[in-house]
């Protein structure tokens, strides 16, 4: 049977875990594909073009936009940031589960787009454990740090718009559970209509 693959979209706060998580849930589901962005920012040290994102001038992205190419974007900290469309589909139509690791505006965009999408906003256990995970990330200055905390507390907010709130507490734990989400989703009878016409037109021949 050909069934398209699940579109899941993975937001959360920055040093809640979402990149450790996803890591952890691909390396048991190395069928599954992650969506590689489009942004305008520049590369921070070790991230490497067309793996982490697709690092493009505003000049392209504004093209992109324009001609269709995104799927949803966004604007954050002055950059662009966009999921390239082609790709999306493709892998959906071959039936692979697609992951977005995107900001809740864009979220929203894909909801829009595509109801039958999974929203799952990712949390640390507690505010103070979120602290002391972007302290021991090493990656930000005290005072970016600070920003994020902030930034953070507005994020929690947008929490009850997604299907899922995944408190990630134990890595391995979360990564199993976001397994589990995406299992159930294929079992709801909305992506399952070719099964159910398909056993229709068996009952009618006899
Ligand atoms: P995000 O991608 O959401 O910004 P990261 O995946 O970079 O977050 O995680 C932030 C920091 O927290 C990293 O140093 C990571 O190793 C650590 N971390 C992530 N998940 C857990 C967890 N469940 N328990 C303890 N530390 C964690
Ligand atoms: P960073 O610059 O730290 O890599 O990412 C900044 C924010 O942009 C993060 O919240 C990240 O999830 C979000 N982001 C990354 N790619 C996309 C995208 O394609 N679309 C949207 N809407 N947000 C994105």
């Amino acid at each position: 049977m050909n069934k398209s693959g699940v579109l899941v979209v993975f937001s959360g706060p920055s040093g809640s875990g979402k990149g450790t998580v996803l890591a952890e849930y691909f390396k048991a589901h190395p069928e599954a594909a992650f969506s590689v962005s489009a942004t305008t920012r520049a590369p921070r040290p070790g991230e490497v073009d067309g793996v982490n994102y697709h690092f493009v001038t505003r000049e392209r992205f504004e093209e992109m936009i324009r001609a269709g190419e995104v799927l949803e974007h966004t604007q954050y900290n002055g950059n662009y940031y966009g999921s390239p469309a082609g790709p999306i589909r493709q892998e959906l139509a071959a039936g692979r589960d697609v992951v977005l690791e995107i900001e809740v505006e864009g979220a929203m965009q894909v909801r829009q787009r595509f109801p039958e999408a999974v929203l799952i906003f990712v949390a640390p256990p507690s505010y103070r454990e979120l602290e002391a995970r972007l302290t021991g990330r090493g990656t930000e200055s005290p005072e970016q740090i600070a920003g994020r905390l902030a930034a953070a507390r507005r994020e929690m907010a947008m929490a009850p718009r997604y299907d899922y709130l995944l408190v990630n507490d134990r890595v391995e734990d979360a990564a199993r559970r976001l397994g589990e989400i995406i299992a159930a989703a294929k079992c709801a009878p909305g992506r399952q209509q070719e099964f159910l016409r398909q056993f229709d037109e068996e009952n009618t021949e006899k």
